[in-house]
């Protein structure tokens, strides 16, 4: 199938780790990825956020990147790209109506590639499946007045969800934030993300660590959501462990990086900083070192819609302590590859995590089956199978086209 990929604000070349740039970034790259090798003809269309990039760029993974000139050629908050949404979709439909290619399937990520899916869908006829990544009203609750979203993006989200021909939900708690903002459950199919098996496997070089420290690994964006500072506080009940953060701007910019700043000063202030080490970001293909040098990998967001990391740990044969919230409750299998506690409880968080060091053999039984889960549950190849299934679906039945002003 010849399949558009619109990803406005998450290049699958973008490096990871930064405030914009993590878990969509690694979805976008990977499912192109799994559907090329299938032998699909997959473009990936992201917003030009440089002025050096060329128009298209085919990825060693053998899908193509078209960098789309919608709003200024330098990187832009996602929160405030909104305004430059329609000038996307035009330039997606000039492209396709004077083009030799020409999508049978436009899967949208995030809202607002859903929003200028849409359009260009309506002027071409082009059906459009929508994954969210993230919900604005789940965003809000938790965000409250920090949430930066642009005001319609919970309205935006509902009249999407009606109007595209299929939402693919990532995890079960999606599904039920989904339905009680109104969209139909007849119009969404379950699809979780996959895992790179290659990438992400028990055996392989690993990160140094120092002898007799048990190691603790979290990773992520640094940002509030992401629960890191849960984490440092928790390491004051977990004594003898190191706590090492993956994510954030690279190493050389830590020092610059206000979240990191706050996240070292707490550690002083828990008595933990000698036993809490940011790294900053690593670049995708190392991160699989970094999971296979860890006792637990700790995952403690206060919501995740569906959340990578603890896939990837469990795919490298590492425990998981995670929060009991979003994607989390659907990868980890409490008591059997890992342990939930609740969002924001520290103390919870450090017993959990503590009594998983003092159990050698828990620890082991927990990886294995965690192997064996993303293997046989959340392989790429899998999950592109299921969606060229949905592909097709909504392939056959094309929409009318009408020219809206
Ligand atoms: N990641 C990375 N380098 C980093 C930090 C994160 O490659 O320094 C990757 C990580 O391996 C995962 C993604 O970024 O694939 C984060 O995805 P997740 O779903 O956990 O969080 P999100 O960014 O979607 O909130």
């Amino acid at each position: 199938m010849r399949i558009a990929m619109i990803s406005e604000h998450a290049s699958p070349l973008a490096i990871l780790g930064g405030e914009d740039a993590g878990g969509q970034n690694t979805h976008v790259a990977e499912l192109s990825a799994a559907l090329a090798a299938a032998g699909h003809d997959v473009r990936v269309y992201t917003r030009r956020d440089a002025v050096d990039l060329p128009v298209a760029v085919r990825s060693a993974d053998g899908y193509d990147v078209v960098h789309v000139p919608a709003g200024p050629a330098e990187p832009v908050a996602k929160d405030a790209l909104l305004p430059h949404m329609r000038e996307f979709s035009r330039w997606l439909v000039d492209r396709w109506r004077g083009g030799d290619w020409t999508p049978e399937v436009i899967h949208a990520h995030f809202w607002m590639s859903g929003l200028a899916a849409l359009a260009a869908s309506r002027q071409t006829g082009v059906p459009v499946v929508q994954t969210y990544h993230a919900l604005g009203v789940v965003k809000r609750r938790h965000q409250g007045v920090q949430d930066t979203s642009p005001a319609r993006r919970i309205g935006y989200e509902r009249e999407l969800g009606r109007a595209v021909d299929r939402v693919v939900a990532q995890c079960r708690d999606e599904v039920g934030e989904l339905t009680r903002m109104g969209v139909p459950r007849s119009r969404m199919t379950v699809v979780p993300s996959g895992v790179n098996l290659g990438t992400f496997a028990p055996l392989g070089p690993t990160a140094e660590r120092e002898d007799g420290r048990a190691r603790i690994l979290t990773v992520g964006r640094l940002v509030e959501r992401k629960g890191f500072q849960t984490v440092v506080r928790a390491m004051a009940y977990v004594p003898g462990a190191e706590c090492v953060v993956v994510g954030g701007p690279p190493a050389g910019l830590l020092e610059t990086d206000p979240y990191a700043r706050r996240l070292r000063a707490l550690a002083v202030s828990c008595g933990v900083a000698d036993r809490v080490r940011l790294v900053g970001a690593v670049p995708r293909e190392e991160m699989g070192r970094w999971y296979r040098s860890a006792d637990v990998l700790v995952a403690a967001p206060w919501y995740e819609p569906f959340g990578l990391t603890p896939l990837e740990a469990m795919a490298c044969g590492v425990p998981v302590v995670g929060t009991a919230v979003g994607g989390i409750k659907d990868t980890v299998v409490e008591g059997v590859t890992g342990d939930l506690v609740p969002a924001r409880d520290p103390r919870a968080l450090g017993a959990a995590i503590q009594g998983l060091l003092d159990d050698r053999i828990r620890r082991f039984a927990y990886a294995t089956a965690a192997r064996e889960r993303a293997r046989r549950r959340y392989s790429w190849a899998a999950t592109a199978e299921r969606l060229v299934e949905v592909y097709g679906d909504v392939a056959a039945v094309r929409r009318p086209t009408r020219v809206v002003a």
